[in-house]
């Protein structure tokens, strides 16, 4: 008898650590597939479909009954939100947070709702990974800052040399306009008037009407957006293809982030809203 359980205790050991190491190697996959810093500052930067790396023996979507179904990559995004994580790092002294999807579109497309997004179940576990790092990371701004931004990074191809604003048309951002009105988005601290400054062609440009264009905004601002009641405003940036090329990326990153350091001096609280409340200790 004791006998048998001594095996039985030597396989559940043996199947214990099997399973540890078969965590461990998704654990490792996934960091791989995906890039997540926990920041310290108020600014959430997303880039959800500029990967390159496939999910092997997992077959492409095929889209049926999606719409606006798309496999193409944004080129280079991945890159160029990391690359302005780490310019914004050095411009403000800390790292803001970033979600990055490195897996190739057409296995999973993060910018879409659930129904749309994949079709294995491999591609749903780096679904899952990408939201609920932004969920945190979007929990823990509002947490702690009390409010904060949310810029979710896009490629497109119809304008080459310029950057489209997306905010549902103001509703993504109506914290922030509500507290500072429209010069937070138009004005001269705006992300938009700087990035005009360095000489940057944005849509729609400051001085027209507010009305967006072509890319007004899409899944996943339209849910982490402050029109959710939960105080962090969220803007998509679509970067034209000439911007994002790579003999232009580091110059493209660096100028966006100098934009958005300008804002979060002017319009986030960089410092937390209250430290965390401390032990008072008697004497
Ligand atoms: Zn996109």
């Amino acid at each position: 008898m004791q006998r048998y359980s001594c095996l039985i205790v030597f396989f559940a050991v043996g199947v214990l650590a099997y399973s540890c190491e078969s965590l461990a190697q998704n654990e490792s996959d996934r960091q791989k597939l995906l890039t997540v810093w926990a920041g310290m500052l108020p600014i959430i930067l997303s880039a959800p479909h500029g990967g390159r790396q496939s999910l092997p023996g997992v077959p492409a979507r095929r889209g049926a009954g999606v719409i606006q179904f798309a496999t193409g990559r944004d080129n280079n995004t991945d890159e160029l939100a990391e690359t302005i994580a780490v310019r914004l790092e050095k411009r403000l002294n800390a790292k803001p947070f970033l979600v990055i999807a490195r897996i190739e579109r057409k296995y999973l497309d993060a910018n879409r709702p659930t129904e749309s997004a994949y079709e294995s179940t491999e591609a749903k576990l780096y679904y899952d990974g990408y939201h609920n790092a932004l969920r945190e990371a979007h929990d823990r701004v509002s947490g702690e800052w009390g409010r904060g931004l949310l810029l979710d990074i896009h490629g497109q191809g119809a304008q080459a040399e310029a950057i489209y604003r997306g905010t549902g048309n103001g509703k993504t951002v109506v914290s922030l306009t509500q507290r500072f009105g429209t010069e937070a988005i138009t004005g001269p601290k705006s992300i938009f008037s700087q990035l005009e400054l360095m000489g940057y062609k944005v849509l729609p440009s400051t001085t027209e009407s507010h009305k967006e264009q072509r890319y007004v905004g899409g899944y996943i601002v339209q849910t982490y957006g402050s029109h959710r009641g939960r105080g962090v405003d969220a803007i998509q940036l679509e970067i034209g293809t000439k911007l994002r090329a790579r003999a232009n990326l580091e110059r493209t990153a660096t100028d966006l982030a100098e934009a958005i350091a300008v804002f979060a001096q002017e319009y986030l609280p960089i410092m937390k809203s209250s430290a965390p409340a401390e032990t008072v200790h008697q004497p």
